[in-house]
């Protein structure tokens, strides 16, 4: 069930039978030589919006734009600063506790996201237990990675073990071309990702902080060691079940919890 698709009557009418609801977020940036720009929110779109039809539970409006700035050398790329990110997690959290929802689960689809959004997170509970202002039976937050569920993770590392990588990643682009079809094709014969030395792959991982230029000098085709060349259509039909099982698994464990 997507949120933007029913009534306010038909959400009071779910509040009545669940308080949960799941939000994509992602990004949108340059995914090297074949990689849809879109392909961050699309997959965890595509995963919660699946997730959802088959359970009946509800998925908000996609955040489609995140923390890119990395991606800036590239164009296409559109990104909000973390401070903006931060702000549009805290409204929504808000937005969604007063209006009667009490657990919130963010299925994230772009690494560089994590960062704004647990601090978001922190400071909206932060701010309330600062106050000394306590509210009984509060939102509940629970964030997760679509690659880090656990069917998912050792699919994709079956699949394509070090070749996975870390930006336009196999497993990634595969799911675009699976939920795409109209958009992103075969891509089987892309090239290799250009090879890195240790001090480019440190500042990726986050050891070091470099500007959009710096990034685009680094890594010049936009990959950052992942072959994106090894997708495939039906492995993204394979990811995308994995993904939608372990998604329904955990977020009934979250609704259990607490
Ligand atoms: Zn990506």
């Amino acid at each position: 069930m997507r949120l933007e698709l029913v009534t306010s009557a038909a959400v009071a009418d779910y509040l009545t039978r669940s308080k949960g609801i799941i939000w994509p977020v992602g990004s949108n940036e340059q995914h090297g030589p074949v990689g849809l720009i879109g392909t961050d929110h699309l997959c965890s779109e595509a995963i919660a919006r699946r997730m959802g039809e088959a359970h009946g539970v509800l998925v908000a409006p996609t955040l489609a734009v995140g923390q890119s700035h990395f991606h800036l050398g590239f164009p296409g790329t559109l990104a909000l600063r973390p401070s903006t990110l931060m702000a549009v997690v805290a409204d929504h959290l808000a937005s969604l506790e007063t209006t009667g929802f009490r657990r919130l689960y963010i299925l994230n689809g772009h690494g560089g996201n994590v960062g704004p959004i647990r601090s978001a997170v922190a400071e909206y509970y932060s701010t309330r237990s600062l106050s000394g202002r306590h509210v009984p039976d509060g939102l509940i937050v629970r964030l997760r990675n679509w690659w880090d569920l656990p069917a998912t993770d050792a699919l994709r590392r079956q699949l394509y073990g070090a070749h996975e990588g870390f930006h336009a990643t196999p497993s990634e682009i595969a799911i675009t071309q699976a939920a795409f079809p109209d958009h992103i094709g075969d891509v089987s014969d892309t090239p290799a990702p250009p090879s890195h030395g240790r001090d480019d792959l440190m500042d990726h991982a986050g050891d070091n902080y470099a500007e959009a230029a710096d990034f685009a000098r680094r890594f010049p085709d936009g990959r950052v060691i992942s072959h994106s060349g090894l997708a495939r259509r039906e492995h993204g039909d394979a990811l995308l079940a994995a993904a939608v099982a372990d998604l329904a698994a955990d977020y009934a464990a979250f609704l259990a919890s607490a």
